[in-house]
């Protein structure tokens, strides 16, 4: 997540398991099902949904939980990305994959898919660690997400991208997702300049200016991390970055130069007053807020 003064120009800031084709061939070959045993598999698969984890569930636990109405699903666009010298790469991903499962949780009847954990991240690129897409690729793989899902048996589905970067992209692919799939609703949190003014609003609270708070591994990020990974966050790295304006001339420099133009360690803002119960109460917010704009959005398809 992202945020800064400037809020226009803010908006553009912010998988594989490897299995050897030797092994899953043969894996598929001892294990190949035949009618009878999927009718018997299907007839075990439980009948109270226990997980919204679609990447923790087998098949027939997410068939059973889409026959009994969990027919939404939620997905999250991460990035993996330098987030300073006190936070890992995944810190994008990590809170969107935890704020999507609170988001589905309280919504009520919707799965969790895997969050997407790779972003647009160009302007980061010269941090190692950083792995960037293409705008062209996060969309096609945005679009093959919706396809996947659709045929899974879904009928709204929702993306929240939690990294500045990718918030216009995925903006552009659903209304373009939109328009392919009539019938299904396809609703993305794609404002972020409201999200930021949760943000603001929730760090004043805490005397916390928005520079402080920050538009990248600042206060509110590390917080949040603090609450989520706390093993993961380094405190006697804590260092403020730039704290200045983060206006339309620091985000020309930071698109046209990278990040070190404008902040050498990688931080916009200043962690040193994070807590993890601010960003308990950070995650909060964030949840209630996109709750309202699935809400709002959803009463405005329906209309
Ligand atoms: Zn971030």
């Amino acid at each position: 997540m992202k945020r800064g003064s400037s809020h226009n120009l803010r908006m553009y800031l912010c998988y594989a398991i490897v299995i050897s084709l030797h092994l899953c061939t043969w894996g598929t070959l001892r294990s190949q099902p035949n009618i009878s045993n999927i009718e018997e598999m299907q007839s075990k698969a439980v009948d109270s949904v226990k997980s919204i984890r679609m990447a923790e569930m087998t098949w027939p636990d997410i068939k059973s939980a889409i026959e009994q109405g969990y027919t939404a699903v939620v997905v999250a666009v991460g990035s993996t990305e330098q987030h300073g010298p006190h936070l890992p790469t995944m810190t994008d991903t990590r809170i969107g994959d935890d704020l999507a499962h609170r988001v589905a949780m309280k919504l009520g009847h919707t799965l969790q898919a895997i969050t997407i954990t790779v972003g647009c991240s160009k302007h980061h690129l010269s941090f190692p660690g950083t792995i960037s897409l293409r705008d062209e690729t996060l969309r096609m793989i945005i679009l093959d997400y919706i396809e996947s899902l659709i045929r899974n048996g879904f009928n709204r589905i929702v993306f929240l991208p939690m990294h500045g970067g990718n918030f216009p992209i995925v903006q552009a692919t659903l209304k373009e997702a939109q328009i392919a799939h009539q019938g299904i609703e396809i609703i993305g949190v794609t404002d972020i300049t409201k999200l930021l003014v949760c943000m603001n609003a929730a760090s004043a609270e805490f005397g916390i200016n928005a520079n402080e708070s920050g538009a990248h591994a600042g206060e509110s990020e590390t917080s949040i991390m603090m609450a989520l990974e706390k093993n993961l966050v380094i405190k006697d790295r804590f260092a403020p970055g730039y704290v200045g304006l983060t206006g339309e001339k620091e985000l020309k420099i930071i698109f046209e130069q990278g990040m070190p133009a404008l902040t050498k360690n990688g931080v916009l803002g200043d962690p040193r007053k994070a807590s993890a119960d601010k960003g308990e109460v950070y995650l909060d917010r964030l949840t209630e807020f996109l709750i309202q704009e699935i809400k709002k959005q959803s009463h405005q398809n329906q209309r």
